[in-house]
């Protein structure tokens, strides 16, 4: 059997676990990677190691995108500040002619909305985009998806996050978005901030970091998914620690609702404690990406999100 070969856009915390988590695979390989300074292409597939051989370019994107017809599989893990940054990398993909399928792990409601748009464009290219399909949007609002099947009416769901990391710089983006969620910060301060700025930050508040009512793409998603009838009756908050790699708190996704016979209860979905963002978050990516090739095959094509479909699991 062929292996599926992906490329990799970005090679930061994500991008290298999927690096880690691909080598485990027999049905995959990664072919293709970048990050803003250089990129990398090899026939017989990349590991961790090769990283070192990164070739210098000014634009990597521009590279790999020459290369389009080497892969068929795409995972988007580039940081997305400002919102349009990751709509704008698949648009340059779509324009060049890049026939395949994508993953990503956005999690901004304005950035899936800004990617929903470019569905007939991606229809036109027979491609497939399936979008939030990290750990919270992907694995807690598909798990929603699921539990809502036990009641007529769905009140709320609940994500309350729990991310333990040693040192913010292995996951810079992702602490940058993050932030861009506290009071008082938006997406252009976050990313207009200096490392010393959120150094200085973090050391205010002992490293970790406090989120409540973030704007998370899993209420769009499980609106259009018909599980919720308003964006608002979902709310995601959760603690970042950016100096252990425990858990702060534990990951949940509690839905509450009212079965058929009147009764209210609530179905809670808890990831296990050993498990990292990392793990949580290229794990299902990948499992999406092998759903949306086999959408391809049966000729499916467009956008859709990761609670319209179960993943797959890539072996
Ligand atoms: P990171 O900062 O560690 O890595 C980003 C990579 O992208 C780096 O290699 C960087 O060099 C590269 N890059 C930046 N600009 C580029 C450009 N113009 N051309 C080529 N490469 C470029 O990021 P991360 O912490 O791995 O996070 C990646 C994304 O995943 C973020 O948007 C983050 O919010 C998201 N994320 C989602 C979830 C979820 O549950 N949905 C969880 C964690 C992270």
């Amino acid at each position: 059997m062929d292996k599926i070969k992906i490329a990799v856009l970005g090679a930061g915390g994500l991008g290298k676990a999927c690096l880690e988590i691909v080598a485990k695979k027999k049905e995959a390989k990664v072919v293709a990677i970048c990050n803003s300074g250089g990129y990398l292409y090899s026939k017989k597939g990349i590991s961790l190691k090769d990283l070192d051989r990164l070739k210098p370019s000014k634009d990597s994107i521009g590279e790999i995108i020459r290369l389009k017809d080497e892969f068929e599989g795409i995972f988007a893990a580039l940081p997305n500040l400002p919102n349009e940054f990751v709509p704008g990398v698949v648009k340059r993909f779509i324009k060049a002619g890049y026939s395949g399928v994508y993953t990503c792990a956005l999690k901004r409601t304005t950035a899936i909305k800004l990617m929903m748009k470019l569905d007939s464009s991606l229809k036109k290219n027979k491609s497939v985009y399936i979008a939030g399909c990290g750990a919270t949007p992907g694995l807690l609002s598909a798990a929603a998806v699921l539990a809502a099947q036990s009641f007529i009416k769905v009140e709320d769901v609940n994500i309350r996050w729990g991310v333990g990391i040693s040192n913010w710089n292995a996951y810079r983006a992702t602490i940058r978005e993050d932030i861009a969620h506290l009071p008082g910060y938006t997406v252009n301060r976050a990313k207009r901030m200096t490392d010393r700025d959120v150094d200085r930050l973090l050391n205010r508040t002992d490293g970790k970091l406090v989120l409540r009512n973030m704007e998370h793409a899993d209420d769009i998603l499980l609106k259009n998914t018909g599980v919720i009838d308003s964006l608002k009756k979902v709310s995601v908050g959760g603690v970042m620690d950016t100096r252990h790699a425990k858990k702060p708190v534990s990951t949940t996704m509690t839905l509450t609702g009212t079965t058929f016979e009147g009764k209210k209860s609530s179905h809670r979905f808890i990831l296990g404690d050993e498990t990292s963002m990392a793990a949580n978050v290229v794990g299902p990516a990948l499992g999406y990406l092998k759903r949306a090739l086999w959408l391809k095959k049966h000729k499916i094509h467009g956008i859709f999100g990761s609670t319209d479909f179960m993943p797959m699991i890539l072996r």
